[in-house]
């Protein structure tokens, strides 16, 4: 399903000054452009909305945005991997590990896993193929500064695998605001390519969304940004068959008088887009469980865990 690639500056009649200004508000893929209303785009190129329609309709036409017929899904779906989490009865719930061509969300409390995760799953994805990883690197944006090289080490010798290789796979990024972490996922492309890499992290997603967009007015924009983030995530997925991780804080939802009053930042926005859905807690004596709560073609269902020394581990493990 090779889409075909078109890129802003192939539109006739669009001048540079335009195309910038695309760019810099983060339309730069023209798969946004093309999904967009020319009354949206109108206003946020700053263009008039004859111009605006005239871009999309051009976009729309250069791009393969109709129909595929099944048996091209399922040819694309051969090429699906897995990394596997370092759990088996994680891996066994998630059916072989977490997906390339998905996105992969885990929410949860401040100490759940979620980042402890994202530790095990950037040294897996190195591991041989035969052995649960995709032989590849990883890429890690980390927003929270909570990103542990230490850990990292302890993990891969635990694996037996060389530390000093496996850091060195690993292109890790301190995404300073929203703006940052936007950019860094755009330019994504061709490290992606120059290091072959096959798992991409970013833990959190939300918290820069959450402190730069404060104010009641400023939702709209928020969701609107996220959502194009995601996009974008979700395309490098499938266009380069690697899997992307991301990990989202929870905020308690007031209105709740029964049940886990737990909620995902980011609304529907980002349940919408992650492919997979996963709901981490902690549970008896510091293990931790695992929720599938939201998945295309696995069972919903739970799994239980540890966090070791060395790792995610299952429960029996020492
Ligand atoms: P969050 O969901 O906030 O990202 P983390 O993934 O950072 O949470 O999980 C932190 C927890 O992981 C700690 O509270 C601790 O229980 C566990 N943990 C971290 N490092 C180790 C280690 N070296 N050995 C055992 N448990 C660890
Ligand atoms: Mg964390």
């Amino acid at each position: 399903m090779a889409k075909k690639e078109v890129s802003l500056e192939d539109i006739p009649g669009v001048g540079e000054k335009t195309i910038e200004k695309l760019k810099s508000i983060g339309y730069s893929d023209p798969m946004v452009i093309a999904v967009s209303s020319p009354t949206e785009l109108a206003n946020i190129a700053e263009i008039g909305e004859p111009t605006a329609a005239k871009i999309i309709n051009t976009v729309r036409e250069k791009l393969d945005i109709g129909y595929v017929t099944a048996d091209k899904i399922l040819e694309r779906r051969t090429v699906v991997a897995k990394i596997t989490t370092g759990s088996k009865a994680l891996d066994t719930l998630l059916g072989g590990g977490i997906e390339t061509q998905a996105i992969t969300e885990a929410y949860g409390q401040y100490g759940s896993g979620k980042s402890q995760l994202a530790f095990q799953l950037a040294v897996s994805v190195q591991l041989p193929k035969d052995k649960g990883g995709l032989d590849g690197a990883c890429l890690f944006i980390d927003t929270e500064n909570t990103f542990r090289p230490e850990r990292i080490v302890q993990i891969a010798k635990a694996m037996k695998l060389d530390p000093e290789k496996v850091l060195r796979n690993i292109y890790v990024a301190r995404a300073f605001n929203t703006e940052h972490q936007i950019l860094l996922v755009e330019k994504a492309p061709e490290i992606i390519e120059e290091k072959k890499i096959k798992l991409v992290i970013v833990d959190s997603l939300t918290s820069h969304f959450r402190s730069d967009f404060m104010g009641r007015g400023e939702l709209a924009g928020r969701q609107q940004k996220l959502n194009r983030h995601l996009h974008q995530l979700l395309r490098l997925a499938d266009a380069y068959n690697l899997c992307v991780y991301i990990t989202n804080q929870v905020m308690s939802d007031p209105a709740m008088l029964f049940g886990d009053p737990t909620r995902p930042v980011g609304g529907n926005i980002v349940g919408h887009m992650s492919t997979y859905r996963l709901y981490l807690r902690r549970g008896r004596e510091g293990t931790r469980i695992c929720k599938v709560i939201d998945a295309p073609n696995i069972q919903e269902g739970e799994a239980a865990f540890r966090i070791t020394e060395n790792g995610l581990a299952d429960i029996q493990e020492k």
